[in-house]
């Protein structure tokens, strides 16, 4: 079936130029591809290492335990996708994919302030059909002795369709996918986008292209404000950097679930020794300056993340940090949530940006809503219409609360 952007009289021609070959760009291109298999889809990408990109350096867990209904169901879909490559992404003739997917729930915690908050975000969760449970203090101690109870007054528990994966590998395996149906990936960068009559005709690459296209995707994470820009669009979208800190502790606590903990501070297990975890802080605000240099915060693990840590977790005193790394949140100040879709100000250039720390396991839900919306002009599956872009103008919000 012909979709909107075809044109068999351009063999030559692309019909979807997609900006940026993250996560994001590989499932918009998949998706898209899905969905009408003649569709000529290019994928810019300058770094084919990903040495840089959110979708590598990310922490690469999937959670339902979200504050708005939308989130929770972009996960339960994105979750078969992040659980089952081999299945979902699997390529004839290439090693079967795998992401390292472990199952293994989210545990927040509240103090007695946060209760009001905490079940009310259960509600909504429940309503989705997620499998969560409220545990009070004493549920809490007898469940995981390892924790201190001190100050909690309960917390929420992911009983199932939570957990982490490896999101590089997951990047490749939608890569791997969209490859085998035809998307093109190119190593250039967009430098200029060139408009006429409210549309982008062309893209100007580094590597001396002028690409043509029928539609546009800015797919670039951290870096969209820039591309944004190149359309003239101020786009708020902004480089935050997150350090991860790798751990080993001197004593087995474990297993543990990925706990966020009251300060705002997460940690996991890794692995499967019950020694090592990973743990990661989120600045005050007034320190979250943009684009900083990728390069972890060590300073912060003595001064506010292990004191927290120890807190929560006696035998958190006696940890050590094995290695340590920063990624960009590509973070959106203003609701914490995906921009999505069409801008008032450009016909045929979408975006698929500002997930604000949760956009790996929401990838193949927003990429699957995008093709959809490019191809069919509508959402055909999951109405993604509260994350349009176009809310920013319209002063609407789609405000996510469960933020780490
Ligand atoms: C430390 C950390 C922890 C995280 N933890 C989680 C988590 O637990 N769960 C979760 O779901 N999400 C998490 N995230 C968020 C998640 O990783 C991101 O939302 C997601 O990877 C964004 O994907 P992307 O494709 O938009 O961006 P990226 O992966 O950054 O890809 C963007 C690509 O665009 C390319 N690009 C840039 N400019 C141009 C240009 N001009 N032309 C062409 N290409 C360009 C870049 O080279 C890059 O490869 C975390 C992120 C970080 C940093």
């Amino acid at each position: 079936m012909a979709s909107m952007l075809t044109n068999p009289e351009h063999a030559t021609r692309t019909d979807l130029l997609v900006i940026g070959g993250g996560v994001m760009g590989c499932a918009t291109a998949l998706f898209a591809l899905q969905l009408d298999p003649n569709l000529r889809v290019r994928v810019l990408e300058p770094d084919p290492t990903y040495a840089r990109a959110s979708s590598a350096l990310s922490a690469g867990s999937i959670r339902q335990q979200f504050s708005t209904a939308l989130n929770v169901q972009m996960s339960q879909f994105g979750l078969a996708y992040v659980s089952q490559p081999e299945t979902l992404l699997a390529v004839e003739g290439e090693p079967t994919p795998s992401t390292g997917f472990i199952e293994s729930g989210y545990l927040f915690l509240a103090t007695a302030a946060g209760m009001p908050v905490l079940e009310a975000n259960h509600a909504v969760q429940r309503e989705q059909g997620a499998p969560v449970a409220l545990l009070n203090p004493a549920e809490l101690a007898q469940r995981f002795a390892w924790l201190n109870v001190e100050g909690l007054a309960g917390a929420s528990l992911g009983l199932g369709g939570e957990g982490w994966f490896d999101g590089y590998m997951y990047t490749r395996a939608l890569r791997a996918k969209a490859q085998s149906l035809g998307a093109v990936f190119s190593t250039a960068r967009a430098t200029a986008l060139e408009r006429a009559a409210g549309r982008i005709t062309h893209a100007l690459t580094d590597t001396g292209e002028r690409i043509a296209a029928a539609a546009f995707v800015n797919a670039a994470g951290p870096w969209a404000r820039s591309v944004a820009a190149m359309a003239g669009i101020e786009l708020p979208v902004f480089a935050r950097r997150r350090t991860v800190f790798a751990l080993r502790c001197a004593t087995s606590v474990g297993h543990t679930p990925l706990v966020i903990d009251t300060s705002g501070m997460w940690f996991r297990s890794e692995g499967h020794s019950g020694t090592q975890f990973i743990a990661g802080w989120g600045p005050r605000e007034e320190d979250d300056a943009d684009d900083l240099p990728l390069e972890p915060e060590l300073q912060a693990f003595e001064e506010h993340v292990w004191p927290t840590l120890a807190a929560r977790v006696p035998a958190f005193e006696a940890l050590r940090v094995e290695h340590a790394w920063a990624g960009y949140y590509e973070f959106n100040p203003i609701d914490h949530n995906a921009l999505l879709g069409l801008h008032p100000a450009c016909s045929n250039l979408y975006f698929i940006n500002g997930f604000s720390g949760h956009g790996l396991q929401h990838a193949a839900a927003a990429g699957r809503g995008l093709a959809e919306l490019i191809l069919h002009g509508e959402y055909r599956s999951l109405d993604l219409s509260p994350l349009s872009v176009a809310r920013l103008g319209e002063e609407r919000r789609y405000v996510e609360h469960n933020i780490i």
